[in-house]
């Protein structure tokens, strides 16, 4: 590796590693801590990027030498991935441009980007879709136009994490797991799994609902917040099924969306006392819900 390769590499885990702390401490609640989380993550891709093309070429990093790439596919009509194999067959030497350059101005990230996608068959055009719509939001930071969506920040962000890991792997550039610092490493592992990462996100909206539920409220009154949450049966996990005023239950799995469970208390319709809705029994043309107590006539009558 040359040296500006190495450079370009570890400047990249050091942004990745301070993102995914910032992201953790977003997680965690503190809303600022996004902010910081994408500013990294975008300074991290830009260099994965641009290290990649000079994994295609040490010179293609340099705007000179990648001002005659893209001249070449435009005047031939081909992408811009064409357009340097069309030029490496003639034997172009690509060191001419920066000749005589003694800190010549490299790539735009867009630059990089535009060549990674014209590599159609390799590169999902997802991916690069996710990566405008971070740096638009990298720019509404820097420009103070910044509203929180913190949550769909962090789904972005652990979309990003798995694109980029696979991108990384595709393409041979890094190994991001094994590069990756021990401290980190678990945050890694969460978002470069969807499901973990789905998982760890339903968890953070079971917490803030029961935090807004509480918010506010005496200590005296907290017994008159009725807030449960109850396991879910679709899905397996515990204490997922939170109030929901859009469930016909009541209840909503905040990681699958089930809404049914026989946990689930409901008022008896004749001594209003709460019972698992699973025990209640419903009568002919009457009640719906009504207790065992009630259904039991052998000791009362
Ligand atoms: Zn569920
Ligand atoms: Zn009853």
């Amino acid at each position: 590796m040359a040296k500006y390769e190495l450079d370009i590499v570890g400047n990249a885990m050091d942004s990745l590693h301070e993102s995914l702390d910032k992201y953790a401490q977003g997680q965690a609640g503190d809303v600022r801590a996004h902010k910081f989380a994408i500013l990294n993550f975008c300074h991290f891709m830009e260099l994965i990027l641009k290290h990649y093309i000079s994994t295609v070429n040490e010179n293609l990093i340099y705007s000179n030498v990648f001002k005659v790439v893209s001249k070449r596919a435009k005047a031939d009509n081909i992408s811009l991935i064409e357009a340097y194999e069309a030029l490496e067959e003639e034997d172009f030497d690509f060191s001419s441009p920066i000749k005589g350059h003694s800190n010549p101005h490299t790539i735009l990230v867009e630059n990089a980007l535009a060549y990674v996608e014209s590599d159609k068959a390799y590169f999902d055009s997802d991916l690069a879709d996710e990566i405008r719509a971070m740096k638009n939001l990298r720019n509404d930071i820097e420009h103070h136009k910044f509203s929180m969506n913190t949550k769909g920040i962090r789904l972005a962000l652990g979309r990003l994490t798995r694109g980029f890991d696979e991108f990384t792997d595709v393409f041979d550039i890094i190994g991001l797991e094994e590069v990756i610092d021990e401290k980190q490493l678990g945050v890694f592992k969460t978002l470069a799994d969807e499901y973990e990462h789905e998982l760890q996100e339903a968890r953070v909206d079971v917490r803030e609902a029961h935090e807004s539920a509480f918010r506010g409220v005496r200590p005296k009154h907290m017994y008159d917040v009725h807030w449960e949450s109850y396991d879910c049966p679709e899905c397996g996990h515990d204490s997922l099924m939170i109030p929901n005023d859009d469930s016909s239950s009541g209840y909503r799995c905040t990681f699958c969306g089930n809404e049914e469970s026989e946990d689930i208390e409901v008022e008896c319709e004749i001594c209003g006392s709460s019972w698992p809705n699973g025990e209640m029994s419903s009568w002919v043309d009457t009640y719906v819900y009504t207790c065992p107590d009630c259904n039991d006539f052998d000791s009362k009558w």
